[in-house]
């Protein structure tokens, strides 16, 4: 038995887009977010988080910290009533800091090695699967995986599609608001 997810980007997508998130503090969630995830809970859609952390391999903040942040973020979700079934990042960056986090690895978006760990974890099909976020990386990754792609317009996304998308490789299927108008969408598409 296989599932459908919903890949989520996560700043910008899910939290405020502040740059990097060094400090815990500096975790907010966008308005909403809570709504938008239950409501993929309640429709058996699967959760999943796909985040790039290079602040790790940049040496900003220690990687703790990323573990501490997604507390931080199932603690918030949980009150509105919402869950993650997996969150999965990279600390990488293919030329800054120092290894092991410097190095070429499989998992930094748009590259796909994180969703194969979900893939086989989870028990996913991608082909029936979204990916939502705020970048022009997120909606490749889409591309990469076989998977249907929504821009988000929080975040990085109102400038990305207004600078950026004539030089995407793919294109986004929907571009949303925020995140919980891509989930109304998607669940329009699936009725
Ligand atoms: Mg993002
Ligand atoms: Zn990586």
């Amino acid at each position: 038995m296989t599932h459908r997810a919903v890949f989520l980007d996560r700043d910008g997508t899910i939290n405020e887009e502040v740059g990097y998130v060094n400090h815990l503090e500096r975790f907010n969630l966008l308005p909403r977010v809570g709504e938008a995830i239950r409501l993929l809970n309640q429709h058996d859609w699967k959760t999943v988080v796909v985040s790039n952390q290079s602040g790790v391999a940049r040496g900003y903040f220690p990687e703790s910290l990323v573990h501490q942040v997604h507390q931080k973020m199932r603690d918030l979700l949980k009150r509105e009533g919402a869950h993650l079934d997996g969150i999965y990042y990279c600390p990488h960056h293919p030329d800054v800091g120092v290894p092991p986090y410097r190095q070429r690895c499989r998992c930094r978006k748009p590259a796909t090695g994180l969703i194969e760990e979900a893939v086989k974890e989870l028990g996913l099909d991608c082909s029936q699967s979204y990916v939502v976020g705020d970048r022009g990386v997120d909606i490749e990754f889409a591309g990469r995986i076989g998977a249907r792609a929504i821009l988000v317009l929080t975040g990085y996304g109102k400038g990305e599609w207004e600078y950026c998308k004539e030089q995407w490789k793919v294109k986004p299927d929907y571009v949303a608001e925020d995140l919980v108008e891509a989930v109304h969408w998607i669940l329009q598409q699936e009725k």
